[in-house]
């Protein structure tokens, strides 16, 4: 069976081809962003699915995003190979696990599984004698997740924390405490979190060897994108689906690891060709994505990286013809930025930009609510990306209840996308009149968003006779397509501007994409303390800049809100004046006119008991030395800005604020 492969190698350069004609086996692409890593292992899937050498239900394919994934289905459908799986590892593992509850459960149903920590890690602390606040239960929830991400129980916590040079929140012995009270307090609620769904599908393999036998029967071919970020119990869960077999294509980029918080290191990527002696190993360079402007300041971004993954950066070469110089502007507070971004993505939907591609990309979920509000104002299409998962907007269930009752009623002939489109009508949706802005206007274009992929969707033959389908069966099989993908979380494009965070856009392009809010405390974020976890900061950077095709703009607010105390921009920012390579533009800082600046002094004290506040205490966990009670954002922030000028354990007296 199989079709033509020949299909699969148009489009792709000499190492890509060599990456997709690669036999099967161990094969390995290290390149940067941009470079069509994704490209060649979705297309040695359908080389291979076309060339009859692996059937499509044989492969599984593992990527970072239910958005990445959904792409990857969608692609290898148009090349001709659909029907391979390709999902998130949690999807996949959710999915094996459903299958087999019956037989592992003894017929009980999958406890359901938290989206968040949260909740769960504050009360286990409270047990502990702690009493966080809501910085210490972040830190405390990213502890319990990286320890369970790397399969450390709790009681070998400690030591494994001090081996991994982990910052612990509070003294191991407590930590130790609120890990194992989370784990019951889990337990006692019936429910599982992310990490337990992967650690259950590794337990039902490696436990069950009915079970490993029926899994490595089914999945024979293995591709993992964005490997760089793969954590401990990822990779296990990997070597279980493997169980010891070497068909398997791993693609990473060293300088975009984003994760390495939850455990997730580069190492697995870099060690695989020594891993696999016998593996294929790719290098690719030639940046398909971005004008050179963009490429050359994503390279100078990187260049200044240090540590490990370091060394292993890659220089990238555009091969897109040149663009605009990507620019860097401040504004004076955040509202500000925020209305000037949203003005110009009105001007670019003007002139005829869709807005599906620009993104507004910024490094924590706070900064999403001033973009959204500004582009409701400014009456631009948004769509929040992570946010209410499309298939659980009511509209949508809606539609689909009356996508289904329409098909008893439905006319000879109405082609789908008008049935689809009449059905909708009927809850209210009007084709031609879309709401200026805001909530309305995003409930319509995910309406918008089923009539185009009835458009696209192709009912399949009646299964009697083979004949035409009517109407009738078109509808009920548009509406088993929506019922399968939302059980994939396979959501179709909505129309709109996208807005994401840095994490969440990986992997993903935009003709034109805003990064904003880059000033110190966003990026590197507040709680990006050590070394590692500032170069982790700059990674991110980097990641957000490779995602532009064409147009880049960078900004930074001089303060959050109108004569707000003054923010500083992000270390990590070009400084004007630098060019990046000899053919980009110099990014330059807008000519605004600044408001003159005077100096003044404050002494900083702990606002509990009064005392100077040191330098160290910064690094103490944004603790008071004295007393010691949390400093509040506000103030670590103040003291973040100090650290770079005093020397260690010096106090500080006093701080100097621009105004
Ligand atoms: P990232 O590291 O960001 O995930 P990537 O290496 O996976 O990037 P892709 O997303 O596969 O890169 O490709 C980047 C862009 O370049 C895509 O738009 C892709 O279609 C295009 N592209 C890839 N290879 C080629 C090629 N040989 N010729 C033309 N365009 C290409
Ligand atoms: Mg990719």
């Amino acid at each position: 069976d199989g079709g033509d492969p020949s299909k699969a190698l148009h489009g792709l350069d000499a190492e890509q081809r060599a990456a997709v004609t690669a036999p099967a086996g161990p094969v390995c692409i290290l390149a940067g962003a941009g470079t069509g890593k994704t490209r060649a292992i979705t297309h040695r899937i359908a080389y291979r699915v076309l060339g009859g050498q692996v059937k499509p239900q044989h492969v599984l394919a593992v990527t970072f995003t239910a958005r990445a994934a959904g792409e990857m289905r969608d692609r290898l459908r148009a090349l001709g190979a659909g029907g391979v799986q390709a999902r998130t590892f949690h999807a996949a593992a959710l999915r094996q696990l459903r299958f087999f509850a019956p037989r592992l459960l003894g017929g009980r149903e999958l406890p359901e599984v938290m989206s968040s920590k949260g909740r769960l890690v504050g009360l286990a602390a409270a047990r502990a004698r702690l009493h966080p606040d809501k910085t210490l239960g972040r830190d405390l929830a990213g502890e319990i997740e990286w320890a369970k991400a790397s399969l450390v129980e709790p009681e070998a916590y400690p030591a494994a924390a001090a081996r991994a040079g982990r910052e612990i929140p509070v003294s191991p012995e407590d930590m130790v405490l609120v890990y194992q009270e989370y784990e019951r307090l889990k337990r006692a609620a019936g429910t599982i979190d992310f990490e337990d769904l992967l650690r259950s599908a590794v337990w039902a393999i490696e436990e069950h060897p009915d079970v490993a036998e029926q899994v490595r029967s089914q999945y024979r071919h293995f591709v993992v994108d964005e490997y760089q970020d793969v954590n401990p119990v990822q990779q296990r869960l990997l070597a279980a689906w493997l169980g010891g077999r070497d068909d398997l294509t791993v693609v990473g980029d060293a300088s975009q690891t984003i994760y390495s918080f939850t455990g997730a290191s580069a190492d697995h990527l870099i060690g695989f060709p020594r891993r696999y002696p016998g593996a294929v190993v790719v290098r690719l360079v030639r940046d398909y994505r971005s004008t050179p402007q963009v490429v050359g300041l994503a390279n100078q971004v990187i260049a200044r990286a240090r540590g490990a993954q370091a060394k292993l950066r890659l220089e990238l070469t555009g091969q897109r013809p040149a663009g605009p110089a990507p620019t860097v502007r401040a504004f004076p507070d955040e509202p500000a930025e925020a209305a000037a971004v949203a003005t110009r993505c009105a001007e670019l939907v003007a002139a005829g930009v869709p807005p599906r591609e620009i993104a507004v990309l910024f490094r924590t979920n706070a900064q999403s609510a001033a973009y959204e509000e500004a582009l409701a104002d400014a009456a631009v299409p948004y769509t929040v990306q992570g946010a209410a998962r499309f298939f659980e907007r009511p509209e949508v269930r809606q539609a689909m209840v009356a996508i289904r009752s329409a098909s008893r009623a439905v006319e000879p002939d109405t082609p789908l996308p008008t049935a689809v489109a009449e059905a909708l009508a009927a809850t209210g949706w009007a084709p031609d009149s879309p709401p200026a802005g805001g909530a309305q206007r995003e409930r319509w274009e995910a309406l918008a968003a089923l009539v185009r992929l009835a458009r696209d969707h192709t009912p399949a033959p009646r299964e009697d006779d083979g004949g035409e389908p009517t109407a009738a069966d078109a509808l009920l099989d548009f509406h088993g397509e929506l019922v399968r993908r939302a059980a994939a979380q396979h959501v179709p494009t909505v129309e709109g501007v996208t807005l994401a965070s840095l994490h969440s856009a990986k992997g993903l392009e935009w003709d034109v994409v805003f990064l904003v809010g880059l000033v110190e405390g966003n990026l590197p974020v507040t709680f990006a303390r050590t070394d590692e976890q500032v170069e982790e900061e700059r990674r991110l950077l980097y990641v957000g800049i490779t995602r532009a095709r064409e147009q880049l703009w960078l900004s930074w607010p001089e303060a959050r809100s109108p004569g707000g105390r003054p923010r500083r921009p992000s270390r990590f920012l070009p400084t004007p004046g630098r060019g990046a390579t000899g053919t980009t533009g110099t990014p330059a800082r807008s000519a605004e006119p600044a408001a003159p600046r005077r100096r003044r002094t404050t002494v900083l004290s702990c606002r509990v008991c009064g005392a100077t506040l040191t330098a160290a205490a910064d690094r103490k966990l944004g603790r008071c030395a004295e007393c010691p009670s949390d400093i509040d954002e506000e103030l670590y922030e103040r003291l973040r800005t100090w650290r770079g000028r005093v020397a260690g354990e010096q106090k500080v007296p006093a701080y100097v604020v621009f105004t």
